[in-house]
C-alpha cells in the first residue's frame, strides 16, 4: 500500500524504498514520520570544494578524500588483526586501517570502488586514517561530485548500512519524498521574527539542507536549523528555571552568626576579595526563600572548597546537614581529611563515605546521618545510595560536578525537601556552553588566585632534550621538589606509536630515576592500589608519580612542583590546562614541561604555544572550544548536553544569544502573549514535554 500522496505526518513505513523493518530502525533514531526525516540533518557534505587531494593532506588535518580502492586485505602480526585498504587518487595514496569490525570491512570493498573517506589524517609508517567515515560512491556520484553538485552525507551506523540506510538510501527516500510530498513544512516562528534574525523560512531551509545548489544555501539553511534546535534546548531551560523560581523551601537561614565567624577566624589564611565575593553570593541565596541553584566556578586552585565549606557550616548553623559528593575516593578523603578539623574545632561533626569502607561501618555511618548526628558528610557518589539517608538534609554541594551524570546529581539532591544546590567546577566553560548546559543556574566565579601563588613556568621542548629534561627532574628532586610525569597511553599500543605509562616505569625507574622513588597510577590500577601510590605522593614518600591523566582530578599536593607531559601535542588545550592545574599550588616555584614529539601538526603547535603563553582557564576554554568543537571539550560529553545536529557552539554564539532573547521575551509575559507568539510558546511546550533531555543540577 504505496501511496504517492505523501504528508509530513505520514508514517516513515509507507514510503516507497522504507517498509516495516526500516521504519524500525529509523524509529529507534528519532525518525517516524515524513517530518523527522526531513529534519534529519546531513553530517556534512561533498563537494569538490570540500575534497583534499591525497598529495595535500597534512598530519591531523580532518580531511575528505575521494579515491579509488587498489588493494585491500588483511593484516597480521604485532598484536593482532587489522585490515587495510589502500585508496587512490590523481595525486597519490593512503592506506585506511581498521582494528575493529574487520571482517565487515573484509567484505564490503572491492578493488574498484570508489569511496569517500572521512576522518583525520596521522603518520604511522605512512599516512593513514584510522576507521575513517566512509561512503561508497557510485560512479553516478562520483561524477555528480565532479560536475560540481553538492551531496549531502547523513551520519551512518553499521545498523543503517545493514538495511540499506547509508546516506545513498537516505538520499533515495528524501528526493521521493520531496516530490511527492503535498504539503509545506509549516513555520511555528513568526514571520516577523524571522525577518529579525535574517533567517530563512523552514520549508526552504529543509529543502536545501538535502538538495543545496550553493555552500551558502547550506550556511543559512544550517543556521536556521540551528536556531530551531538552540531554541528548543534553552525552552528546556528557561522552563526549569521558572519551575524552580515557584518552589519554596521548607527550612530557612537566619543571619550568618558565632560558627561562621568562628569558622573564618579559624582559617590559616584570609580569604580572597573573590572568595568573599562569592561567599556572598551564595550566602544571600541560602537567606532566600527559594532553593539555591548555584555553579561554583573557578580555575584550578583559586579556592573553592573553603567557599563551599563556609557555606556548609552556615548550613549547619542553621541546623541542617550537608552532603559533599566528589567524583573519586582521593579527593573525598582529601575534603574530609583537610577539613575534619577544622569543622569540629567549632563543634562540627563530619564523617566520610565511601564504597571501599567495610559494610559494617558504612551501615554505622548511614545510621548516624538518619539519626543526624552527623553534620557534613563527605563522600563519593556512595552517597546516592538508597541506605543513605538524612534528617534533615538542606544543603548539597557537588565538587567537579562536571565528573557526574545528570542523574547522580539529582539522587542526591532528592534525598532533601528541596535543598539548596552548589555545584562547582574547575573546568572553566566558555559562555556559550555555559549557558546553553547551566542556562538555568545562577553562576559565581572566582577569578582570582590565592596571594603568593607564582606563576607556573610552562615550556614547550621538543622529544630529543628529554635527557636534559631527566637531569631536570633529578636536580628538583634533589631540593626537595615532587615530580608528576604524565602519559597518553597505559601500555604499549598497536594503532598508536605513542609512549605509555607501564614500559616507561620499568625503563626510567631501572635506569635514569633509579635512585629516586618512583611510583605509577592510571586508570587500570586498582582503586585501592592507586589511592595508596597517591596518599604516598601526597604525603612526601614518593619523588616522581608517574601517570595517565587519572589524576587530572583535583588532586592537592602543594609540594608538587613539576610536571612533565609527555605527546603534549596529542592532549587538548583545556587538557592540558587542567593537568597543569595540579602543580603551583604551594608557594614555590613550578615549572610544567611539555614535550612534543614529532610529527607535530600545525594545529599541534598553535596549541602548544597557546599553551605555553595563556594561563587564564577561561581564554583556554574559549580556545579550546574554537580549535575542538564542544562535543570534544573536556568534561562535557557527559554532561547532558543535547546532541546538536546542525548548531556549533562555537561559531553560532549570535543564534544562541538571540533565542535566549526571543524566550526571555515568551517567558515574560506568557499570559499576554499575541497569538502567533502564543502559538510558538505552545509548540516549544509541547515539544519540551516530549523530550527527556535534563539540564542543570538539580
Ligand atoms: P580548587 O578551587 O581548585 O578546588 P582548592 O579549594 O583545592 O582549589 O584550593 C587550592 C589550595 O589553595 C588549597 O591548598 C587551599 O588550602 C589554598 N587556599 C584556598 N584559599 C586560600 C587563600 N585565601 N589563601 C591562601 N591559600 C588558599
Ligand atoms: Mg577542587
Amino acid at each position: 500500500m504505496k501511496s504517492p500522496d505523501i504528508k509530513l505526518d505520514s508514517p516513515l513505513q509507507f514510503i516507497k524504498g522504507v517498509g516495516p523493518k526500516k521504519a524500525e530502525l529509523l524509529a529507534s533514531y528519532g525518525m517516524e514520520t515524513v517530518r523527522d526525516l526531513l529534519l534529519y540533518f546531513p553530517r556534512f557534505y561533498l563537494d569538490r570544494s570540500s575534497v583534499t587531494p591525497i598529495n595535500k593532506l597534512k598530519i591531523d588535518q580532518s580531511a575528505t578524500i575521494i579515491g579509488v580502492v587498489k588493494a585491500h586485505g588483511m593484516l597480521y602480526g604485532g598484536k593482532g588483526r587489522r585490515y587495510e585498504a589502500i585508496l587512490e587518487d590523481d595525486s597519490g595514496a593512503i592506506a585506511l586501517m581498521f582494528f575493529g569490525g574487520v571482517h565487515y570491512f573484509a567484505k564490503s570493498f572491492k578493488k574498484g570502488n570508489i569511496y569517500a573517506a572521512t576522518g583525520r589524517v596521522r603518520w604511522y609508517n605512512g599516512y593513514q586514517m584510522v576507521h575513517p567515515e566512509l561512503e561508497r560512491l557510485e560512479e553516478e556520484s562520483d561524477k555528480m561530485i565532479h560536475a560540481g553538485r553538492i551531496i549531502p552525507v547523513y551520519p551512518q551506523t553499521a545498523e543503517l548500512n545493514k538495511v540499506g540506510l547509508n546516506s545513498r538510501g537516505i538520499r533515495r527516500v528524501t528526493s521521493f519524498v520531496f516530490e511527492h510530498l503535498k504539503e509545506e513544512v509549516p513555520d511555528y516562528l513568526p514571520a516577523t521574527e524571522l525577518k529579525k534574525l535574517r533567517l530563512p523560512v523552514l520549508n526552504n531551509a529543509i529543502r536545501k539542507i538535502h538538495y543545496p545548489e550553493t555552500a551558502e544555501e547550506i550556511e543559512i539553511s544550517r543556521r536556521r536549523v540551528a536556531f530551531d534546535e538552540l531554541l528548543a534546548f534553552q525552552f528546556l531551560v528557561f522552563a526549569r528555571r521558572r519551575r524552580r523560581e515557584t518552589v519554596e523551601k521548607e527550612h530557612a537561614f537566619g543571619k550568618a552568626g558565632g560558627t561562621v565567624k568562628k569558622f573564618i577566624a579559624a582559617l590559616p589564611f584570609a580569604l580572597t576579595e573573590a572568595q568573599k565575593k562569592v561567599t556572598t553570593e551564595i550566602f544571600r541565596d541560602l537567606r532566600g526563600k527559594r532553593p539555591m541553584n548555584r555553579m561554583l566556578q573557578g580555575d584550578v586552585g583559586c579556592g573553592k572548597t573553603v567557599v563551599a565549606v563556609g557555606a556548609a557550616v552556615y548550613a549547619v548553623e542553621n541546623e541542617l546537614q550537608v552532603a559533599f559528593m566528589a567524583p573519586t575516593e582521593i579527593l573525598a578523603e582529601q575534603h574530609h581529611r583537610g577539613w575534619e578539623r577544622e569543622l569540629s574545632a567549632i563543634g562540627l561533626k563530619s564523617a566520610l563515605l565511601t564504597s571501599s569502607l567495610k559494610p559494617a561501618v558504612k551501615k554505622e555511618i548511614a545510621e548516624a546521618c538518619a539519626a543526624g548526628e552527623i553534620a557534613v558528610l563527605f563522600g563519593t557518589h556512595a552517597l546516592i545510595y538508597d541506605y543513605v539517608q538524612f534528617e534533615r538534609l538542606g544543603l548539597v554541594i557537588i565538587d567537579e560536578q562536571h565528573r557526574f551524570g545528570v542523574e547522580q546529581r539529582s539522587k542526591l539532591h532528592a534525598k532533601g525537601e528541596n535543598p539548596d544546590l552548589l555545584v562547582m567546577t574547575a573546568t572553566p566553560i566558555p559562555r556559550t556552553l555555559a549557558l546553553t548546559l547551566y542556562g538555568d543556574l545562577d553562576i559565581s566565579s572566582i577569578d582570582s588566585l590565592p596571594p603568593g601563588r607564582l606563576p607556573i613556568r610552562t615550556a614547550w621542548r621538543s622529544q630529543n632534550t628529554v635527557d636534559k629534561i631527566y637531569k631536570f627532574v633529578i636536580e628538583q628532586v634533589a631540593g626537595g621538589g615532587q615530580v608528576y610525569i604524565i602519559y597518553p597511553l597505559i601500555e604499549k599500543s598497536e594503532q598508536l606509536d605513542l609512549e605509555n605509562v607501564e614500559d616507561a616505569f620499568e625503563r626510567l625507574s631501572q635506569a635514569e630515576f633509579k635512585n629516586l622513588r618512583v611510583g605509577m597510577v592510571h586508570g587500570r590500577t586498582k582503586t585501592r592500589e592507586r589511592d595508596k601510590t597517591l596518599r604516598e605522593f601526597r604525603e612526601g614518600n614518593l619523588d616522581v608519580l608517574m601517570s595517565t591523566t587519572v589524576i587530572e582530578v583535583g588532586i592537592d599536593n602543594p609540594n608538587a612542583t613539576v610536571m612533565l607531559i609527555e605527546h603534549a601535542e596529542r592532549f587538548g588545550l583545556a587538557q592540558l590546562h587542567q593537568l597543569r592545574g595540579r602543580i603551583g599550588r604551594g608557594s614555590k616555584k613550578s615549572t610544567l614541561i611539555a614535550i612534543a614529539h614529532e610529527p607535530i601538526s600545525d594545529i599541534a603547535s598553535k596549541r602548544l604555544e597557546y599553551f605555553v603563553e595563556n594561563s587564564d582557564g577561561f581564554k583556554i576554554a574559549e580556545a579550546d572550544l574554537e580549535l575542538r568543537g564542544p562535543g570534544e571539550v573536556f568534561g562535557v560529553r557527559q554532561s547532558g548536553l543535547p546532541t546538536l545536529r546542525a548548531a556549533r557552539l562555537s561559531s553560532d554564539r549570535d543564534l544562541l544569544e538571540s533565542s535566549r532573547e526571543l524566550l526571555a521575551r515568551l517567558f515574560e509575559k506568557t499570559e499576554n502573549l499575541d497569538s502567533e507568539r502564543l502559538e510558538l510558546y505552545n509548540y516549544l511546550k509541547r515539544k519540551s514535554e516530549k523530550s527527556a533531555v535534563m539540564v542543570g543540577g538539580g
